[in-house]
């Protein structure tokens, strides 16, 4: 894998690191904030339920009992708390309902009633919860939500006012003497007297305990949590797994450039350089010399009478022929020369930091080298040669054409031999 695309996919994953990291701590938050939220709903439903208890009481079944003491079915002085208390009716709906609940394995609900001016003693408000009654009653608040600890856990308290007094409602509550006769035998004539219409006289509230509901959270968010993990884990490894494979693809394509741009400057025949590769590299090199002053030598040859080597073995002879006297002349060249198959059966040559006489003097070597040379089926070969020494701020064709023209020469005075460009 490139080293770029290692460092994109480190980054990557730093980024993946970030969002989960900040994925997590916002599931944290808002774990606490959902707990809250839910048992919130829980309570709000059940002290709605409560005050929902209370009003049907009040709306529905004195109502009732009151039409058949009118009718004179049940006497004046008749009083149930099953059946006319609002509280008395709401604690024992409650109580049905945890017995349904324990039944079930749930917890019990814990549910108060706090009053300023209680019947039963039970429901007496503390100091507090006067408190909070006359706040309901001055109209500051219609309901009370706090999370509170205590005995090491934490509980959302919640409290709503129950219905405020109805004329209904003073009957019972209001002054002794309108009281049912039954009632003051149960309760007397002390408790719960002398009330107004309108007043909030006592508030229903629960607690709730968040731990648990905390701890589901917890598991859900965890859940969640794991799930994104591994989404993100999966993204990742997706991703990577991609960018590996387009590295690969990019390399062979990489490779197979290399191999077409090689192909592009070889001579495919005798694996020396082609025209269009010489010709790329000459004009830096004379580029280079010219800078530091350094002599350069072009040395064109021409194999002598190959027509003839066609002629006589063949085509494919020839091309042995041509690829014996590329190899001659690489092993007779230093690293730093330049030689290519300039076309046909020549060849051009780039010397560089030679002068007019160490061109002529390694034109010879290479002309006594192919000479000598062994070839296949044909005894002897040779070639000619002409030398040109590249003069200051001359054009390249300029340079190759004077060689070319002392190699004519070289052909045209007898072959086999080597002709300087100055000596033409
Ligand atoms: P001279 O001494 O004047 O150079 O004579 P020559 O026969 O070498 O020159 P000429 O230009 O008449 O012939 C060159 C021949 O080279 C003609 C052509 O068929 C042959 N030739 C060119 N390219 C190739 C090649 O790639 N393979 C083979 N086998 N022959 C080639
Ligand atoms: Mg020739
Ligand atoms: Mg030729």
């Amino acid at each position: 894998m490139t080293r770029k695309n290692r460092n994109a996919l480190l980054w990557l994953l730093i980024l993946f690191c970030l969002v989960f990291a900040g994925l997590a701590g916002l599931f944290a938050k808002r774990t606490e904030a959902f707990a809250l939220e839910e048992a919130q709903e829980q309570a709000l439903n059940l002290l709605l339920t409560q005050r929902a208890v209370h009003a049907y009481v009040a709306n529905v079944q004195r109502p009732e009992i009151y039409r058949l003491q009118r009718e004179g079915r049940l006497p004046e002085d008749y009083f149930s708390p099953a059946l006319m208390s609002r509280t008395f009716v709401a604690r024992n709906v409650m109580d049905w309902l945890n017995a349904e609940r324990v039944a079930r394995g749930l917890p019990p609900i814990y549910i108060k009633l706090a009053s300023d001016n209680p019947r039963n003693p039970v429901n007496q408000a503390d100091e507090w919860e006067s408190g909070v009654l006359r706040q309901f009653n001055a109209g500051h608040r219609d309901e009370i939500r706090q999370v509170v600890e205590r005995a090491g856990e934490r509980w959302l308290f919640m409290a709503i006012p129950v219905q405020s007094n109805s004329a209904g409602c003073l009957k019972c509550h209001g002054n002794p003497g309108d009281a049912p006769g039954d009632l003051l035998n149960r309760y007397g004539d002390k408790a719960g007297f002398n009330e107004e219409i309108g007043r909030t006289r006592a508030f229903i509230s629960l607690r709730i305990p968040l731990s648990a509901i905390i701890q589901e959270g917890r598991g859900q968010a965890l859940g969640t949590l794991m799930v994104t993990f591994l989404s993100l884990a999966a993204v990742y490894l997706l991703i990577a797994l991609f960018i590996r494979r387009l590295d690969e693809k990019h390399a062979i394509i990489l490779r197979q450039n290399e191999e077409l741009g090689r192909l592009s400057v070889t001579d495919p025949l005798t694996g020396l350089l082609n025209r269009a590769g010489f010709l790329g590299q000459l004009e830096g090199r004379v580029r280079e010399a010219e800078r530091y002053q350094v002599p350069l030598v072009l040395v064109m040859l021409d194999i002598d009478h190959f027509k003839s080597i066609n002629d006589r073995y063949g085509h494919a002879v020839g091309d042995d022929v041509l690829r014996h006297v590329a190899d001659i002349l690489s092993r007779n060249l230093r690293r730093a020369d330049l030689c290519c198959r300039w076309g046909g059966e020549e060849f051009l040559i780039l010397l560089p930091m030679q002068d007019a006489a160490g061109g002529r003097a390694s034109a010879e070597k290479l002309r006594l080298a192919v000479e000598q040379g062994a070839y296949p089926e044909k005894g002897r070969m040779t070639a000619s040669f002409g030398v040109a020494v590249h003069r200051r701020s001359e054009e390249t064709s300029e340079w190759i054409g004077r060689a070319d023209r002392a190699l004519y020469e070289a052909k045209a005075s007898g072959r086999n031999r080597v002709v300087l460009a100055e000596d033409v």
